[in-house]
Formats: structure tokens, C-alpha cells, sequence
């Protein structure tokens, strides 16, 4: 099966875990300052706070940015779920907008029209690697004097009009996932030009604690403080070394899958029933998914494929249609252009180890599944 997706792993990352291994620290030790220092300078923003997953990431900046029981924070209805979860953990209150279809990108539009009195944040997510619509988005945060989110789990090294993701917003998170861009095995990042929301992050991963240990080590001290509730959200140096390592090579896989994508992108602009979603030309799509409409039947496609070998998936069923939102009372219809795009959608395989001839492979069974199909499902 070629899979939708899969980590890079080289020689120089296993030296690179090897060496933390045979070091005195495993955990909290000076690997996760330079993996920070060096995602912070990668993005072009002043802080970057390492936590254990994207998840923590986003409760983590859901906490920093005080979110709690009866606050609203508007996020895109086609997203993981756990953009729409970080909410939840804080008791606050989802407030599902739509998305552009084209792009699945969310729809600005959508986004101030979900705004009321209750709304603390809105959080954007790149989805598929493709920054949003910042510029809008900006510009409806600053009119209703709303902090910024950016979900950029899929979009580390892509860009918007010559900016990097994660330097987009108010406040950014990163996965490391292995699927994701560069892996840390499991792993996140909060990054933030903001000093104050930075320094709730760095207290929020270390259960509400003002000082780490080697901190107090280095400062000959055992005292230390709880200031806040926080949580055990911290990422390895072992994660760090691996993701410093993977850093390095990130703007070569992101070439790479770009590469793959415009080669997909000219197969099917001749494939009838098979559409690329839009990838606007002010900014630079970082790839993390290669996801294309059909006309026909998703499911029998989705089978079809999947039975030939080609690990095609679906990112993502509304968030709001999960069993767990629907008995909170969110109704079917909420979101129009989501779910209809949504029985749509498939994500072809993309990754920079993924071979010219995997690529053509694809090509060729996604082609063949349109024709087969074309008179029973793509009519
Ligand atoms: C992967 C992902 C997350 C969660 O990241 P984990 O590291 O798996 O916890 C959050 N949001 C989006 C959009 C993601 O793709």
C-alpha cells in the first residue's frame, strides 16, 4: 500500500537521538531550547514553547489566551477535531464557520458573521498546508479586537505573501506528528511574537511551575512555585534532537512536495471528474495533503482504490457531525459548503520519499477509477 503519508527518517536523525541517549538528559535538558530557538527562527517570530503533541499546543494557547466556561471561539468546521476539542478542554464553546470550498480553507466571511458578544478567539487552520486568507482574517480580529489563532499543524514550512506560517497570527501551533511536516515522533509548538503568552505556555507545560529543574539546578535552588493549574505537557530532548535534525531538511521536502503535487495537478486537469483543490499564488502551499474533489461516488472511489493499493483517506468529516458535538446539540446543516464538499474529498498519497513512478502509479489508478466508474459513479 503506498500510504497518504509518511515521516523522513536518515541517517542523521538517528545519530542525532543516539546522542541524546548516551547524554545525561533525556527529558528536559538543552536540546529543547535549541529546537525551539531554532522552529522560532525558522518562523521569523520572537518565542516558540516545545509541549508533547498539537493538542497540548492548542489547549495550551486556548489557556494562555484565558478561554473558558462561556466564552465562544470560532474555528472551521473541516478540521481535525482536536482544533475544536482545545475549547472544550477549557470549557469554552466551539462556534463552528464555514469553509471555501475551492480551497477548504476557511471562509472569512463565514467567520465574522459566527462573531457575537460571547466570541474570545478565532482560530484559522491551513488545511492541507495552504495558509488562509490572512490578510481577511487580520483584519476581522483587529475590527472585533479578537486575538488571532493560526492551526498550522500542516503547514510548517509553507508561506503567505512571503511570510512564513506560524509568523501569521497572534499565536501558532505546530504538530510533529509523523505525518506531519517533520516529526518529532509526538510533538508541538507554540510559537508567538508575545512575550506574556509565551511565558503562560512555558508555565502551562510544566503543571503551573514558574521554574524547570535544570533552572533550578543552575540557580542552586530546590525552591519552586505553583502559580496556575497546568499540566505535564513537556516534549523530550530525544523528540527535540530528533526534530532539530529533521529541521534541517525541511525546505527540500517541501520542494519535493511540491514537485509531486504539480505533477497530479497537470495529470488530472485532464481527468475529467477528478478536480485539485485551488492553490492560490500569493502564497506557498506546504503539501501536507494533495486532496482532490470528485464528481462521482467518494465511497465506491475511496474502496476502489484502497483495493488497488493506494492508501487514499478522507481529511475530514465536519467537526460538528462527530457523535460527541451532535449530542451538544450542533445540527446537521450548520455548515452547507463543509458538508457538501465533504462527500467529495480524498486525499491522494503525498511525501518527499514518495517515488517518481508511486507518483505515476496514482496517476494511473485514480485515472482508471474515474473512467471504470464514469458511467456508474462520476455521471
Ligand atoms: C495533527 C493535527 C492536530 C493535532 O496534532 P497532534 O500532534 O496529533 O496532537 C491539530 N490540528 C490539526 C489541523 C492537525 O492536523
Amino acid at each position: 500500500m503506498i500510504p497518504y503519508g509518511k515521516q523522513t527518517i536518515e541517517e542523521a536523525d538517528l545519530e542525532a537521538v543516539a546522542g541524546v541517549l548516551r547524554s545525561d538528559w533525556l527529558t528536559t535538558g538543552p536540546k529543547v531550547a535549541e529546537f525551539e530557538r531554532a522552529v522560532a527562527e525558522f518562523c521569523g517570530i520572537e518565542h516558540a514553547v516545545a509541549v508533547s503533541n498539537g493538542t497540548a499546543a492548542l489547549h495550551a494557547a486556548m489557556a494562555a489566551l484565558g478561554i473558558g466556561p462561556g466564552d465562544e471561539v470560532v474555528v472551521p468546521a473541516i478540521t481535525f477535531v482536536a482544533t475544536a476539542n482545545a475549547v472544550v478542554y477549557q470549557g469554552g464553546t466551539p462556534v463552528f464557520a464555514d469553509i471555501n470550498p475551492e480551497t477548504l480553507l476557511v471562509d472569512p466571511d463565514s467567520v465574522e458573521s459566527k462573531i457575537s458578544d460571547r466570541t474570545k478567539a478565532i482560530v484559522a487552520v491551513d488545511y492541507a498546508g495552504q495558509p488562509c486568507d490572512y490578510d481577511e482574517l487580520r483584519e476581522i480580529a483587529r475590527r472585533h479586537n479578537l486575538p488571532l489563532v493560526s492551526d498550522a499543524c500542516h503547514a510548517l514550512g509553507a508561506s503567505y505573501k512571503g511570510c512564513p506560517a506560524g509568523s501569521l497570527a497572534d499565536i501558532s501551533i505546530f504538530s510533529f506528528h509523523p505525518v506531519k511536516p517533520l516529526t518529532t515522533a509526538e510533538g508541538g509548538m507554540v510559537v508567538t511574537n508575545n512575550p506574556e503568552l509565551a511565558g503562560k505556555v512555558r508555565t502551562f507545560r510544566n503543571h503551573g511551575i514558574t521554574t524547570d529543574f535544570r533552572q533550578r539546578e543552575a540557580s542552586g535552588s530546590w525552591c519552586y512555585e505553583m502559580v496556575s493549574l497546568g499540566f505535564n505537557y513537556r516534549l523530550p530532548d530525544l523528540s527535540c534532537a530528533l526534530g532539530l535534525s529533521q529541521l534541517a531538511r525541511l525546505p527540500s521536502w517541501i520542494r519535493r512536495r511540491n514537485e509531486i503535487a504539480a505533477v497530479y495537478d497537470r495529470a488530472f486537469m485532464e481527468t475529467d471528474g477528478v478536480r485539485p483543490l485551488v492553490s492560490k499564488p500569493d502564497r506557498t502551499h506546504g503539501y501536507h495533503l494533495y486532496v482532490v474533489t470528485l464528481q462521482g461516488d467518494r465511497n465506491a472511489a475511496y474502496t476502489q482504490l484502497r483495493d488497488a493499493g493506494i492508501g487514499v483517506n478522507v481529511h475530514y468529516m465536519p467537526v460538528y457531525l462527530h457523535p460527541f458535538y451532535r449530542d451538544r446539540g450542533y445540527p446537521a446543516g450548520l455548515c452547507p459548503a463543509a458538508e457538501k464538499v465533504f462527500s467529495s474529498i480524498l486525499s491522494l498519497p503525498v511525501y518527499p520519499l514518495m517515488t517518481d513512478e508511486q507518483v505515476g502509479e496514482v496517476i494511473g489508478k485514480v485515472c482508471a477509477t474515474a473512467d471504470r466508474s464514469g458511467q456508474v459513479c462520476f455521471q
